[in-house]
This record gives structure tokens, C-alpha cells and sequence, in this order.
């Protein structure tokens, strides 16, 4: 047994506090006849047998983390009334749930003041940041990293706006001599600093950007889609730690609850610092909307209808775990840095293995020794099949060889990219199953390497 059967028992009596809600209604009993929905339900639990075992802490490949029972539980309940935060009119509670707890992301980062929503996720979440950037720097550069998600590079064509990518240097952070070549050559509006990125869980050097931001004057947008909540860690390293306290500096954030958050997926953040970019929103209706207590979502939104039942389950998530220092929610993400950080040691100790650089939060990458870059690819492949093949599932990831430069001697460089391994140890669980994970690899890799 891999699932919690126990949680989902006090959804019953959750739903008759929320239907007492409602009994001042005359009597209305929507008929359901049960047994087709029981077949046609089997069927899909069996239709849905069809996918990697994501809530297994051997599941250690992509960026995917259970949502918390509690978020499950409240997002299903409130599928009941189905709310839709575009307006009040279609979810008064759950809007009301979602500035809540887009104030306490915007606490999270110092914010007191603040602009911002919740979104279907990290994507809509950059694309308005960059679209803002776009009405207050029209026409000019958006700048990121090479390993930047490939997102912002689509928004931008998406926004008509020129793009160009930042070499990043040997720990796969945006390089900071690169950034300032190229603002020297000037028309840059917008720099986007990724506070972990998707691939390896760098973060950009976000107090030497900002320090440029006086001289260029470009806006600044932190992409925290992933990384967002590992401000809460105790155990980060000083140059991340440096780059989390100066996120209050920005100008916007985009966060992802679905990522890190214990949310179901389609709940992502955006966070303006200044609330007057409100205006920009404005279609036909007056500004004081925006500054008015009665705000209705949709207007600081892009996106229309949107599932008040994301709001709910994150608010339901931070009444439990409240998203602050010292408390239970940070102690977890301290576990996954602790897993990443315990299993980079066992494969730097390991000359099977070359470790580019100890990770930064909970993503850890690592390319196989091998005559040649494209036998420790082929490597690569074979281990990850392997290691699926005992139940270990991780993911792979294509990264430049730069990245290796100073750990790998030996390798003919026969091409520029290398297929590495790449694990998102996003489960606290991750750290107790860290031997387990271990002996898998192990036993894949002396497989592959005996063949
Ligand atoms: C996941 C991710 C995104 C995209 O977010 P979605 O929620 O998948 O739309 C953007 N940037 C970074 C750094 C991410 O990790």
C-alpha cells in the first residue's frame, strides 16, 4: 500500500458544515445514481494506473511533489460550490482566501505592501511580470539566463519583445561579466534573475544584479517559480542565502504553490512590489477598483476564470503550515536540501560519477565518467533505465560540458552537451529513503557498467 486511505474519510463531514451554509434554501437534492459513476470511476482509477509512481519517494526525477492531504482535501470540497475567482460574484470566500494567501507570499519576501494573484501556474505567472516590464519598458530587451526556463524567451516573442540570453558560467548561474556586456551595449528594459533554476537549482547572483539596476535601470523580475520557497531554508549556502534576502529589492516574483507549495497543480503567484502597476490592468472600469477593499481578482488578472478551489486549498494549506520561519513547513524544505546535499557527498566520494557543483536547493545533476562525453550520455541513458527498471525513477537533463570543466579531466570532449542524471529530491520523505535511493543507483549503475 503507497496511499493515504485515511484522509479522504473526513471529507463527509466537512461537506455537511459547508452545506449548513445553505439551509435557510428550500429542499433541493441534485440526484446522482451511483452505480454507472462507480463503473465508469473504476475505470478511470485503472485508466489511470498509467503513470510513474509520483507520490513515492522513490520517485525522484522530475519536478513533481504531492499535494498535502489537506490541500486535496480542501480543493475537492470546494468542488462542491466550484467558485471562480475572476469576480466576487463567483467566489466571495475563496477571493477573499486568495489575498490572504497571496499577502503572506508577499510577506514571505518582506512585502507588506504588494500587487498580486494567484495564476494557473509559473508560466502565466512570468508572462504577466513580463508583460508589465513590457508597458513600462516598451520595446526593449528582456534579458535571462541561458538556463533560464525556455518560457521566457516564448514570452517574449509572445509580447513582441527582443530576448536575449546571458551566457551562464560554470555553476550555472547568469554570468555576471556576460550581464554587464551586454547592458553596456544598452536598450535593456527588463533583467529576469532565476532564484533556481528548473534544470539544476542554481540561483542567479541576485545582490550583484541589483547593484547594476541604479547605473542601467533595467526592471528587475525574479523567476521563483521552483525556488520560491527555499527562502524559509536554515541550511542554504551563503551565496543563496545572499540572493533570497535581497528578493524584497525586485520589482516582481513569480512563485509557484503547485511546485514547492504542496498544491495541486494550476495554483502559481505573481507578486508586484508596487501596487500601482494595478492601473496597467485597466480595461473599462475605474482605478479605484484596483485600491477599493472590494477587489474583484479579475481585474489585476490576465486570465479570466480562474479555480476558486486553488485558493481554498492553498489558504486550508497555510492555516496548517503557515509559510514562516522556524516552522514545520520550512523544517521540510531543509530536508530536501539536506537529501540533495547527502546524496551530491555520496557521488562526489564516487569515481563513477562527476559531480559539477554541489546543488543550491534540492535539485541535484551529475554526469557518468566515460572515455568520451557521448559514452557517459549513452551512460547516462542506460542507468536511468536501469534504475527505473528497480523502481528508482529519475530524470535526465541536457547540460553544457562547461559545467564540468573543473571536475572532469579526462573526458574527450566529442560534444558540447552531455546527458546527465538529474534527481528534484522535492519530498522531506526523500532524506529517510536516501540509502534506498542509493543502493538502486548503485546496483543500476554496476549493471550498466559490467554490460
Ligand atoms: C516550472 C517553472 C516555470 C514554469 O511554470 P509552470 O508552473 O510549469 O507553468 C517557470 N520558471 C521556472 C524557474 C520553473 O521552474
Amino acid at each position: 500500500m503507497s496511499f493515504d486511505h485515511e484522509s479522504w474519510k473526513l471529507l463527509g463531514e466537512a461537506l455537511a458544515r459547508l452545506e449548513a451554509g445553505f439551509a435557510d434554501l428550500p429542499p433541493f437534492s441534485p440526484g446522482v445514481d451511483l452505480p454507472p459513476l462507480q463503473a465508469v470511476l473504476r475505470q478511470t482509477a485503472e485508466r489511470l494506473q498509467d503513470n510513474y509512481p509520483y507520490h513515492h519517494p522513490l520517485y525522484a526525477g522530475q519536478m513533481l511533489k504531492p499535494p498535502h492531504p489537506l490541500a486535496r482535501l480542501a480543493y475537492a470540497l470546494a468542488l462542491w460550490l466550484n467558485p471562480n475567482n475572476h469576480a466576487l460574484d463567483g467566489g466571495r470566500a475563496s477571493s477573499a482566501m486568495e489575498k490572504e494567501v497571496v499577502a503572506d507570499l508577499a510577506r514571505l519576501f518582506g512585502w507588506d505592501a504588494h500587487l498580486g494573484h494567484l495564476t494557473g501556474g509559473g508560466t502565466l505567472a512570468n508572462l504577466e511580470a513580463l508583460w508589465v516590464a513590457a508597458q513600462l519598458r516598451p520595446g526593449q530587451t528582456i534579458l535571462a539566463s541561458d538556463q533560464a526556463h525556455y518560457t521566457h524567451s516564448r514570452i517574449s516573442a509572445v509580447l513582441q519583445l527582443p530576448f536575449a540570453a546571458v551566457p551562464s558560467d560554470a555553476q550555472a548561474r547568469l554570468d555576471m561579466a556576460a550581464l554587464r556586456a551586454r547592458l553596456e551595449q544598452g536598450d535593456v528594459g527588463t533583467v529576469v534573475a532565476t532564484l533556481g533554476t528548473t534544470a539544476t537549482g542554481a540561483v542567479d547572483p541576485l545582490p550583484e544584479i541589483l547593484a547594476l539596476q541604479s547605473t542601467y535601470g533595467f526592471r528587475l523580475h525574479v523567476d521563483a517559480a521552483y525556488g520560491g520557497y527555499f527562502t524559509l531554508a536554515d541550511n542554504l549556502g551563503a551565496a543563496a542565502r545572499a540572493a533570497y534576502d535581497a528578493v524584497p529589492q525586485v520589482d516582481s516574483i513569480a512563485i509557484d504553490p503547485h511546485k514547492h507549495g504542496l498544491q495541486p497543480d494550476g495554483c502559481g503567484c505573481v507578486l508586484f512590489r508596487d501596487p500601482s502597476v494595478g492601473a496597467l490592468y485597466r480595461h473599462d472600469s475605474p482605478y479605484t477598483y484596483f485600491t477599493s477593499a472590494e477587489l474583484h481578482l479579475g481585474e489585476i488578472s490576465l486570465e479570466c476564470s480562474r479555480a476558486g478551489a486553488a485558493a481554498v486549498a492553498l489558504w486550508a494549506t497555510h492555516q496548517l503550515l503557515p509559510p514562516q520561519p522556524g516552522g514545520a513547513f520550512a523544517a521540510d524544505l531543509g530536508k530536501c536540501r539536506r537529501a540533495a546535499l547527502q546524496l551530491s557527498q555520496k557521488l562526489a566520494a564516487d569515481p563513477r560519477f562527476v559531480l559539477p557543483f554541489a546543488p543550491e536547493l534540492d535539485i541535484v545533476v551529475w554526469a557518468v565518467n566515460a572515455p568520451t562525453v557521448s559514452a557517459a550520455s549513452r551512460r547516462a541513458r542506460a542507468i536511468f533505465e536501469a534504475a527505473a527498471a528497480r523502481h528508482l525513477h529519475l530524470a535526465l537533463a541536457q547540460l553544457p560540458v562547461s559545467f564540468f570543466a573543473a571536475a572532469w579531466r579526462g573526458a574527450a570532449i566529442d560534444q558540447e552537451t552531455v546527458t546527465c542524471l538529474r534527481s528534484c529530491l522535492m519530498k522531506p520523505e526523500h532524506l529517510d529513503w536516501l540509502d534506498e535511493l542509493w543502493r538502486i543507483l548503485d546496483e543500476a549503475t554496476a549493471v550498466c557498467h559490467s554490460e
